[in-house]
Parts: structure tokens; sequence; C-alpha cells
């Protein structure tokens, strides 16, 4: 088995183009465009926590990326550059190479650039640092909801729930379906096209990681309003919708690892949030509306009340 520096070397090195440094030195030097603003985020991701050791490596390696570049698409920021701190049981090989694959695969679409990182041997963990550039005072952020707004979401919800449901055994899919929602919940397309055509429409943005009540609420606190929702407007796919309509409504409410944007705007800006989900090539989807109120209900298609008693998902709750 390689060593730490030869796994580095091997799997994690590759000329940098964007960057001024890469991987090999003691810090990796970015070039930030001026006018710009630094959009950081980081996200870990823990085996038997947010992955199953039956995840095949290469859509592991697209996974760590994905939920790191959705929260540059929620921002609103154009991503640059990454780092990956790794911790591993073995130096393995048969492990590390698709996974660096999969993660450069991911990269690669979205032109971005793996700058530097840590390699370390311990229990599987994988944490990645993304670096994005947002015109300064335009990043979306969760505080700027406004009464009258209303609300949006990206792409379908709730199949990743779904599949997580699969493999519990709680649920039984035919194959087909199995394959669709799985790949939902292994690869994630973060709405990285779409986060950037809403800069300068939407008031507010978060990608949904967690479930839609637990996120939404996030926004609903920061922006100091309330909202209600339409649990029938909500998008689902065809797999979801098969299903019964408890597990439908807590699969699109307190699923989580959906990964799409949730975001409001004037409903005067209808059309320019249209044309934004087409510019991206993304469909969103009108699902409720920002009211005076304190948090958020749930409501049905013909504004009955809709019982959501699942807790937002909290590691040490
Ligand atoms: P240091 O001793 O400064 O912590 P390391 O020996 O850990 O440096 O790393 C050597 C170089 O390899 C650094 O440029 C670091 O950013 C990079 N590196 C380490 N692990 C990774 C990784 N998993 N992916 C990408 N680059 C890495
Ligand atoms: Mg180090």
């Amino acid at each position: 088995m390689p060593g730490e520096f030869e796994l580095i070397a091997r799997h994690f090195t590759r000329p940098v183009r964007r960057a001024a440094l890469g991987v090999g030195d003691d810090c990796a030097l970015l070039n930030v465009t001026p006018g710009m603003q630094l959009a950081v985020s980081s996200d870990m991701l823990v085996e038997g926590r947010h992955f199953l050791s039956t995840v095949a490596p290469a859509r592991l390696g697209h996974k760590a990326l994905a939920v790191n570049l959705s929260d540059l698409a929620a921002c609103g920021a154009e991503p640059l550059a990454f780092m990956l701190a790794l911790a591993l049981p073995r130096a393995d090989e048969a492990f590390v190479a698709p996974f660096a694959q999969g993660l450069y695969a991911l990269a690669d679409l979205h032109g971005i650039e793996l700058v530097g990182g840590d390699t370390t041997a311990g229990p599987l963990n994988i944490c990645i640092t993304v670096f994005g550039q947002v015109p300064a005072g335009q990043a979306l952020l969760r505080s700027g909801a406004e009464v009258g707004d209303e609300v949006w979401v990206s792409g379908t919800l709730g199949d990743a729930r779904l599949a997580l449901e699969a493999f519990r055994g709680t649920v039984a899919l035919p194959g087909d379906a199995f394959d669709a929602v799985r790949r939902a919940m292994e690869l994630p397309q973060p709405r990285v096209a779409l986060g950037r055509a809403l800069r300068g429409v939407a008031t507010s943005a978060i990608d949904l990681s967690d479930g839609l009540l637990g996120d939404l609420g996030h926004v609903l606190r920061r922006s100091g309003v309330g909202a209600w929702v339409d649990v029938d407007a909500l998008p689902r796919s065809a797999w979801l919708a098969a299903m019964p309509q408890p597990l439908q409504h807590e699969c699109l409410l307190a699923g989580g690892d959906d990964y799409e944007l949730l975001f409001t705007a004037p409903a005067a800006a209808r059309a320019a949030v249209q044309a934004a989900g087409a510019a991206a090539g993304v469909a969103v989807h009108r699902c409720g509306q920002v009211d005076a109120g304190t948090g958020l209900r749930v409501v049905d298609g013909q504004g009955r009340a809709v019982s959501t008693p699942w807790q937002a998902f909290d590691h040490f709750a």
C-alpha cells in the first residue's frame, strides 16, 4: 500500500490553472477577482451518519463535493477551488482511486480545482472546504425574505429519503424505482447555475440538506417572518407520488439530502424566477408565501392544515 505522500501525489495532485498555487506547498494560493467577495463553506461526511458503507466510492467522491457546492449555490456564488481533508482506515487504492475519479468528474463539470487538504489515518471521514466568489454585497442570504414574497423550490424533493427508507427496508420499490431514487441520494446535482441566475432576483435562499421544515425554518427565523407552504404544490418524482400520503409528506417535508434550492422572491419577479430556472435548466416550483406570522404553517391544496409531527434533524438530539 502507498504511503501518505504517494497517495496524495497519485490521486489528489493535478496541475492548477485558475489557482496561483495548488497541492504541494504549505498553503494554496487563490486568485480572487477584484470587487468580489470570497464565499467559503465546509461540510463533513462521516460513514454511518452521512453515507452507508454500501455506497460506491466514485459516488461518495461526487457527493462529498456536491454537498459543498450546494452551499455555494445557495449563496449564488461561482465556485473557484476546494480543499479535501480525508481520514482513511487504510491507504486502500481500490477505494481512493474511484473516490478521486468521482470527485474530479464533478469538479471538472464546475471548472474547479482541488488545491490542497490533509490526509490522515482514522475512521473514514471526508471534509471538504469550498471557495467561491460572488460580487460584493450580492450573495443570497437566509435573512432576506420579506412579507409577501413567494416561496419556491427547485427540482423534486423527497427521493433521497425514499431511497433511505428502501435501504432500511421500510418500503419495497421496484428495481427501476430503487435505482432512480438511489441516484438521487448518492449523486445529487448541486444547483450552482440556478443560484447564480437568482442573484438580484431571489430575496433569500438556502439549500435543502436537512428537510424543508427545518431549512425553511432557518430562513424564517433569520428573516424574522412566517410563511405557509402547500404540501400538494411540492414537486415530487412519479416514484414518490406512488407512495402512501403520510410517507410522501415525510419525505417531502422532513426528508433531507435533497440538495435543491429553496428561495423567496417577490410576486412581481415570477417571470424572472422562471427565466432563471430555464437558463439553468432546472424546473422551479412556487409552493407558498411569506407572511407576517411566526413560523411555518403547512397546508394542503384546499388550504387545510397538514400535521408535521417530525423533529428537524439535529446530530446531538
Ligand atoms: P502540512 O505538513 O503542511 O500539513 P501535508 O504534508 O499535510 O502538509 O500536505 C502536503 C501537501 O499535500 C499540502 O499542499 C496539502 O495541502 C496537500 N494535501 C494533503 N492531503 C491532501 C488531500 N487529501 N487532497 C489534496 N491535497 C492534499
Ligand atoms: Mg497536513
